[in-house]
């Protein structure tokens, strides 16, 4: 499932109460399309003249790019609600995921059934499973040197990226495409020029179906 702040928020609230007897504060849900985190506790830490001082202004980060199932979400808001118990109630753990995150977690995992880990950073094969349809703007770039590689473009950066790939002098050529193949969901859409280095043949493999775009001034058809 794609996760919306009212959900979050809701399981946030029902594991609080579940979970963390109530002792956590209310906390702001932020949504975002990173690709790097499925979920993130940040913070700031405010200095004080004595003590080592205090983590305050506290968001937790769910990335909406990755469709899992709600029970692997759910262990996600737990996992991070586990660090901003840590974390608000001003502990120190030895490390991220240290002994008390960890006696949490098991504690948690034991009275609860659920299946908390202690990482959920993505594998290529969580990468493999994220197969929503969507549209996407590709541009496979030739440098000069040989290598190559793509960009994926904000839809509404088309024209702008287009432009500075043209005015670009170690681009040796480029062509852009539009495509629904889910392999692309994995790249963020950039506002500016980003080229990611992929391996050539996989590229083509997965462009074969692309259809690609044609500029004429500022208008730009797909060639069917
Ligand atoms: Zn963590």
């Amino acid at each position: 499932m794609k996760p919306t702040r009212d959900y979050v928020q809701r399981r946030f609230d029902e594991f609080n109460a579940m979970c963390f007897g109530g002792e956590l504060r209310p906390i702001p849900v932020r949504l975002s399309r990173a690709r790097s985190f499925l979920g993130q506790i940040t913070y700031r830490r405010e200095r004080r003249f004595f003590g080592s001082g205090r983590n305050e202004g506290f968001v937790l980060r769910i990335s909406t790019l990755f469709d899992l199932p709600e029970d692997e979400l759910d262990d996600v808001i737990l996992h991070e609600m586990i660090h901003y118990s840590i974390l608000s109630r001003q502990l120190r753990d030895d490390s991220a995921h240290g002994p008390l995150f960890r006696s949490m977690m098991d504690d948690i995992n034991r009275r609860f059934g659920r299946h908390i880990t202690v990482s959920h950073r993505r594998t290529a094969e969580d990468n493999a499973r994220d197969t929503a349809v969507r549209q996407h703007l590709v541009c496979r770039v030739r440098f000069r040197d040989g290598r190559s590689g793509l960009t994926v473009a904000a839809h509404t950066r088309l024209l702008p990226l287009w432009d500075a790939l043209a005015g670009w002098s170690e681009v040796g050529e480029f062509r852009w495409y539009v495509t629904r193949d889910p392999f692309f969901n994995r790249f963020p859409r950039s506002k500016v020029v980003k080229v990611y280095r992929v391996d050539d043949a996989e590229l083509e493999e997965h462009l074969r179906s692309a259809v690609p775009l044609m500029r004429e001034g500022n208008a730009v058809r797909a060639l069917r």
